[in-house]
């Protein structure tokens, strides 16, 4: 291209042919060293872990939200130290679809844990997170004086994976976060469909976000959901909506009279309160307090605990069985033409699977 400035009448500086970048010696190194953080071992996570260094909890949770083998390695050595010190907490599931206030909520909450002189880890559970990139947590700002609070650890859902994978990875996080001496935990999820039986399944208390005004507030409600409540609890209910939101209260409550007496023997409570404007917020708290002392007195917190233990060996041996099959390089490709054969209709379902899984185990057995 002409350049005017290298017109002989341009009286100003000309323009020089340009130069070619010098070769790099490796390409790769400059954004390899961007991402390359220091590794600790094992003892060291272990030991920062114990002695509440959150930098170090924090870079231990990625450990385990990592797909890499040799980070999964390590994530689950420092577990294993870690399970022994866990336990002391009390993890409470908050669940409510989007909008019904649930980052207001926590963070109103949450002041109201910190305040009690308690440290809180707030975790989330989002499955969908892959697709929108963690819409619930993931924006710090939502609970804008927890996050800046210190003793309050907060981590967005972990986005890689099923959700009996991103599951799995929360609960085992809640092991590291008690090691760190958290003992207050809120998981969060969003309350529009299979998470919350994952959430319900490694917490204590679930409670159940709702808002009142439409008058149809319990047929968008799934049933199992409102079944799994211990607590559910009627947000908004300020300015000209606290008439709504007692009635709301009502509805609720004549709901759940129709539901048998849960396992636990607490009748699930309907509270009103305002997330915003914090009016209730001891409260809700008193109720969760007052389950806890419930449960503890009756056995039911140790006995839930331990279904929840039992069920998360399966869920992992389920999950590891299920991962080792689907990765194993002959089964994938042979489920490709498996399934051709199954749309084509030259082969049942139900043969298509009983050829494919004979061909793993036998493939186990000749491993051997
Ligand atoms: P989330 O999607 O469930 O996390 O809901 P947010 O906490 O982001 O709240 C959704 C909207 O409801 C925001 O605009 C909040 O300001 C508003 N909101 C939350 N809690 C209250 C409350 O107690 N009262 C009123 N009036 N608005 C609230």
């Amino acid at each position: 291209m002409e350049h005017p400035e290298n017109d002989s009448q341009y009286t100003g500086l000309s323009v020089n042919e340009g130069t070619s970048d010098k070769p790099t010696v490796n390409p790769y190194l400059k954004n390899f060293s961007r991402f390359k953080r220091k590794s600790y071992t094992v003892s060291e996570y272990v030991e920062g872990i114990l002695k509440s260094d959150v930098s170090l909890l924090g870079q231990a949770v990625t450990l385990i939200e990592s797909s890499k083998p040799e980070h999964q390695a390590i994530a689950q050595e420092v577990i294993d130290k870690c399970l022994p010190y866990s336990g002391n907490s009390v993890r409470i599931g908050i669940t409510g679809v989007p909008g019904a206030g649930k980052s207001t909520s926590i963070d109103a909450f949450g002041m109201h844990v910190l305040e009690e002189g308690k440290k809180l880890a707030v975790l989330a559970i989002d499955p969908s997170s892959e697709v929108s990139k963690g819409s619930i947590l993931g924006d710090k700002t939502r609970m804008e004086r927890l996050s800046v609070a210190e003793n309050a650890f907060i981590r967005p859902s972990p986005s890689a994976g099923s959700l009996g994978g991103v599951a799995r990875k929360t609960r085992e996080t809640i092991i590291l976060c008690e090691a760190a001496g958290f003992d207050r935990i809120f998981i969060e999820t969003v309350g529009v469909g299979q998470s919350e039986t994952a959430v319900h399944s490694m917490v204590d208390f679930f409670l159940l976000i709702q808002l009142a005004g439409t008058g149809d507030e319990l047929q968008g409600i799934k049933r199992g959901i409102m079944e799994m409540a211990d607590g559910i609890i009627i947000n908004k209910a300020d300015g000209n909506n606290i008439e709504k939101a007692k009635l709301a209260q009502s509805h609720f409550r004549n709901a759940l009279h129709l539901f048998p007496l849960p396992e636990s023997g607490w009748a699930p409570k309907v509270l009103t309160y305002s997330g915003y404007f914090e009016i209730g917020i001891k409260e809700v708290w008193d109720m969760i307090d007052e389950y806890i002392a419930f449960v503890r007195k009756n056995g039911y917190f140790e006995y839930r605990r331990n279904e929840q233990s039992k069920y998360w060996m399966y869920e992992t041996i389920n999950e590891r069985l299920k991962s080792d099959f689907y990765n194993n390089p002959t089964i994938s490709n042979e489920l490709k033409f498996c399934e051709q054969d199954v749309l084509q209709s030259r082969m049942s379902s139900f043969a298509a699977a009983a050829k494919i899984l004979n061909m793993y185990f036998d493939e186990l057995k000749n491993s051997k």
